[in-house]
């Protein structure tokens, strides 16, 4: 068990030295070309100066998302209290509205009086990774599916597109840390490949549960199911 934890440490490690070695190569690759030949070709500068910042607010984003899952393994669970989900989850639309500039629909059924007892940040956190996750991965044009509701007495949110799907091999390991489908469509929408681990951690100390399904080119259906024990407080 102890190798078996050195080996998962190993390779966290050299993840995260690779993810951000990337960006760190653009940015030096151009300071060294600045310093070589100061400032003389404008549009290379701005170029150069506009592909430093978005590798810069990559990092940026990395580190967030590492400090994140890092609290989330290390403090307990913190004090629960009463969630308003419906008002949550219009806040989400929202910020989702707005990641997708308006290139997306996304439809909202939440059951107004249904509410759970929780952490409102870590859920928030939850929900918007999943909705945000289906603007990112969906095409321009795509309906987004929004519902939170009762289904078999357990309180349930989820959140359906009609986006590029996911090949069953992959659905297993979609939590794992740095585990990414298609790499490079990860990173062109700004993700850091931590989002489902965050979320997962966040269910686990909500006693919740993540269920995927999905189909290649049709589109994925992310849903958390909270426990009955936990309170449907209506
Ligand atoms: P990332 O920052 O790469 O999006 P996540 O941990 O949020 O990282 O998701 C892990 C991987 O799961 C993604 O890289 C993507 O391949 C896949 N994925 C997550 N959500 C969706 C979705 N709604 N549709 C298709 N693929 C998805």
């Amino acid at each position: 068990e102890r190798e078996q934890l050195e080996v998962t440490r190993r390779d966290f490690v050299a993840n995260i030295s690779h993810e951000l070695r990337t960006p760190l190569t653009v940015i030096q690759g151009f300071l060294e070309t600045f310093e070589d030949n100061p400032a003389e070709d404008t549009k290379l500068l701005t170029r150069g100066v506009k592909l430093m910042s978005d590798q810069s607010q990559r990092m940026n984003r990395l580190i967030t998302d590492l400090l994140a899952l890092s609290r989330l393994e290390t403090s307990d669970a913190p004090p629960q209290e009463v969630v308003h989900m419906s008002r949550l989850i219009e806040s989400v639309r929202v910020e989702a509205q707005a990641l997708s500039t308006e290139k997306h629909n996304i439809d909202v059924h939440a059951s107004a009086d249904l509410k759970i007892l929780g952490c409102e940040e870590e859920i928030r956190s939850a929900l918007s990774n999943l909705v945000s996750n289906a603007v990112r991965y969906s095409p321009k044009g795509g309906t987004i599916s929004i519902e939170w509701a009762l289904i078999d007495q357990d309180p349930v949110f989820s959140c359906q597109d009609q986006g590029v799907g996911i090949a069953p091999e992959h659905i297993s390991r979609l939590t794992e840390r740095f585990y990414r489908v298609d790499k490079s469509r990860s990173q062109e929408t700004g993700g850091t490949g931590l989002g489902l681990a965050i979320v997962k951690h966040i269910l686990n100390r909500h006693n919740a549960k993540l269920e995927i399904s999905s189909e290649p080119n049709k589109g994925s259906q992310f849903s958390i199911r909270f426990p009955k024990t936990i309170g449907s407080s209506k």
